[in-house]
């Protein structure tokens, strides 16, 4: 062997890291491959030491101070079959091959892959996805993959950058690379009148209330696989009026036939006169009806099967598993508003469904969730014509939690139509809603939705400002250029995904447009015609942390809460620029954040350490509430909170929790909400405790630790909200940092029965909130 000054100096391995040129490594190489030959098709040292030396030279060519060692086994393989030795050649490719396959599934990302496929490391990171089961493990894993694609392969350096910076979050990141968009309050009344297309069949129109409420949640199962969000119903009580008509109508005939037995000819030619406009005709309508005794059989018929569709509606949207990860579509139905006798019915009987529950045991239904649409002067206050509703809505809630109370009267919602309920105020249970659009929809709600949400990470940004700041400088106002700054940067962000999303073929999502599902699809000018008239939503995470980084204080106090104003003006100002500008729907978001309140808390605390007030728990606050470990009464939160919710209008929720003082104290509950629709609140909730023994299915209040007064039993579901659903029980399918969140939620409810003391009757409660306020603003 002569000894050589090669140039190669190093190997390039295939993680990127070099190792030392060295050629008895080839000579080891080829003799493994020798050994494993048969003994007589073997070669001889020598002939393996000449080889090695050729290789050697060829590799001594190369005018470079490194090699990759693909490149090396290349030419061993090349030398091998100059030598004439091709059986070896053979043993030496498929040695590669293998060795390339090992390494292929011993990768980190196969490694990561197979941890979602077999359910290790389950976090509870969707409260509404069973990730032990097959097809959520399937599900986790495809997510996986997918994230990698978007961060990797698909968006901006400078967007993946703020994200793995915990700057900003792109939520969904699973749905990015195939370009979902995320949510859709569906146009059901043109569904349910016109029928529809699925890709196995065309649905004819509903021709009864049963079928309606079927195909509700047929409607509800196809579209929520068209996008990765939630899907609402915006005035159900309204949609429904057809079909209770179109029952009655038959009921009514069945009774002028059966209980009146009036001619065969009679009936013929009163089904023929009235058959196909039956949907316009009130059922009170008794120039048309005009046999009492039918009318009260129809009406007691009609009655029946709209409580069994309305139940088959709740079973249906609670057991139908849609999706990886055998997840129930997020759903959402807003009702309160129509005064019609049939409207009244439909809320009466989603009502009555709700209280119902479902099941053996009748549990709280977690879907769809109820959002009942407060109107001061449609059901809000003693004499308006749905006041006994609101006063049913309100037992609803605290035997259930829902419904949730959104506000018609909403100031953000002004311009609507108030002939046209598809414009009314309404929302996504999570708080999504559809503010006006400028691309000529005005305030209408039907066929939009939220298209992508990004968030920033308020105490990032205020850590990132504080420890560049300089001499002289002050921390709020370089943080108030650096978050102008990320907003710049979300707002990119969110184009981007925008752009990707409407690059998707319609054949991705035909159900959604071959129906008109996304309304103002126009073929020839591609989806993106339909997906403008969404909205692109700028949220928040963590703005009390982030004020106690800059100030020391969370807005409970007077300075913190003008900061806070400022924050979200400046969110506000730049949502309305770009609108202008870009011509698409900016809107400020309160960002629903289920897993990224604690995801992001771990990334902070890794790099900034525990800062009291702002990484010492396991979470940061959800978007910009009052911290939930303060102990304010219910009506101070509310007040607070009012003075920020204005600023958004891509959604925001405000919750007070009710412990075991108020729980069951409707009056308490029913001040509650009159208040907030009174603050200007645009969505409010109220946690009330729901725990369910599922022994016997007493619900009420059972303290942590303790078993059911009724039956003894300690197993015990502890229902609770998380973001504007619920989930069955808190302590199972929560992530730690909301499990951490649910047990600091404070009662705010102490005092709640003083306050409720100190109001004789409703008459009294506006001097009570001005003297209250007055008491806020010293
Ligand atoms: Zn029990």
């Amino acid at each position: 062997m002569r000894s050589n000054k090669l140039k190669v100096q190093g190997v390039v391995k295939r993680d990127g890291l070099t190792d030392n040129y060295d050629k008895t490594k080839i000579y080891n190489a080829i003799s493994k491959a020798n050994q494993s030959m048969d003994e007589s098709e073997r070669i001889s040292d020598e002939q393996i030491a000449e080889l090695t030396d050729s290789i050697d030279n060829e590799i001594a060519k190369i005018d470079f101070p490194t090699i990759l060692i693909e490149d090396v086994q290349d030419i061993v393989e090349k030398k091998m079959l100059e030598h004439g030795y091709r059986k070896m050649t053979a043993k030496y490719i498929n040695y590669r091959d293998e060795r390339t396959i090992i390494r292929r599934y011993s990768s980190p990302f196969m490694k990561k892959y197979k941890e979602k496929l077999d359910a290790k490391k389950v976090k509870g990171q969707n409260a509404n996805v069973d990730e032990y089961s097959f097809g959520g493990r399937k599900g986790e894993a495809n997510n996986f993959s997918l994230k990698e694609l978007a961060l990797y392969d698909l968006m901006s350096e400078k967007a993946r950058n703020a994200h793995l910076n915990n700057e900003i979050y792109i939520h969904d990141l699973d749905s990015y690379y195939l370009g979902l968009h995320n949510c859709l309050s569906i146009p059901f009344d043109k569904l349910l009148a016109h029928g529809f297309y699925t890709r196995q069949v065309d649905i004819r129109p509903a021709a009864s209330i049963a079928t309606a409420f079927q195909l509700l949640a047929v409607i509800f199962q196809i579209q929520s696989l068209q996008q990765f969000g939630g899907c609402s119903a915006t005035h159900l009580d309204w949609t429904m009026v057809p079909y209770v008509r179109k029952s009655f109508f038959k009921h009514y005939v069945d009774g002028i036939k059966y209980i009146n037995r009036r001619s065969e000819k009679y009936i013929a030619s009163f089904a023929s006169s009235y058959k196909n406009w039956s949907q316009n005709i009130s059922i009170d309508d008794k120039r048309i009806y005009k046999s009492k005794k039918a009318r009260l059989y129809a009406i007691d018929l009609t009655k029946r099967e709209l409580k069994q569709s309305v139940e088959g509606m709740y079973h249906n949207l609670n057991s139908l598993q849609s999706r990886a990860g055998n997840q129930l579509p997020f759903t959402s139905i807003n009702y309160g508003t129509c005064t019609s006798i049939e409207g009244r019915m439909v809320t009466d009987a989603l009502l009555d469904g709700l209280l119902a529950g479902v099941g053996k045991l009748h549990k709280t239904s977690i879907f769809p969730c109820g959002i009942f649409q407060f109107s001061k002067d449609i059901n809000g206050y003693p004499g308006t014509p749905n006041y006994d509703l609101f006063k049913k809505a309100i037992k609803c809630t605290v035997y259930r939690l829902y419904p949730n109370y959104v506000n018609f009267d909403w100031s953000g919602n002004a311009g609507f139509d108030i002939n046209d309920p598809r414009t009314y105020m309404s929302t996504m249970g999570c708080r999504t809603a559809n503010g006006f659009d400028i691309n000529g929809f005005g305030q209408l709600k039907d066929g939009r939705g939220n298209i992508c949400p990004t968030t920033i990470i308020l105490p990032t940004i205020a850590m990132e400002a504080k420890e560049a700041l300089k001499d002289g400088e002050d921390l709020v106002e370089s943080f108030m250029k650096l978050l102008e700054k990320t907003i710049e940067t979300a707002k990119d962000n969110l184009i981007e995904r925008f752009d990707h999303i409407c690059s998707q073929s319609p054949k991705s999502a035909d159900f959604m447009w071959i129906n008109g599902t996304m309304e103002g699809y126009i073929p020839e000018e591609g989806i993106r015609s339909a997906l403008r008239h969404g909205t692109l939503a700028i949220g928040q995470l963590g703005l009390a942390e982030c004020l106690q980084i800059l100030i020391g204080v969370d807005h409970t106090n007077s300075r913190g809460m003008e900061l806070a104003e400022r924050i979200e003006k400046l969110y506000k100002d730049k949502c309305a620029e770009y609108k202008k500008e870009y011509k698409l729907n900016f809107g400020v978001y309160y960002t629903p954040a289920e897993n990224l309140c604690h995801t992001a808390l771990i990334k902070f605390r890794d790099k900034y350490g525990v800062i009291p007030n702002v990484s010492d728990r396991e979470y940061f606050t959800n978007s910009m509430h009052i911290p939930v470990w303060h102990k304010i009464s219910p009506f101070k939160k509310i007040l607070l909170e009012s003075k920020l919710t204005g600023y958004s209008s891509a959604g925001c929720i405000t919750y007070v929790e009710v412990g075991d003082s108020a729980t069951f104290n409707e009056k308490a509950i029913e001040q509650l909400v009159h208040y907030a629709m009174e603050r200007d609140i645009p969505y409010f909730a109220i946690n009330v405790a729901n725990d369910t023994c599922n022994n016997c299915g007493y619900t009420g209040v059972i303290k942590e630790g303790h078993t059911c007064p009724k039956c003894g039993s300690g197993d015990i579901s502890r229902l609770r909200r998380v973001t504007g659903y619920l989930t069955p029980d808190y302590n199972t399918t929560e992530n730690k940092g909301k499990i951490c969140e649910t047990k600091d939620r404070r009662d705010h409810s102490d005092t709640i029965n003083d306050l409720y003391s100190a109001l004789d009757d409703l008459k009294h409660t506006r001097e009570f909130y001005d003297s209250l306020e007055a008491e806020n603003t010293k």
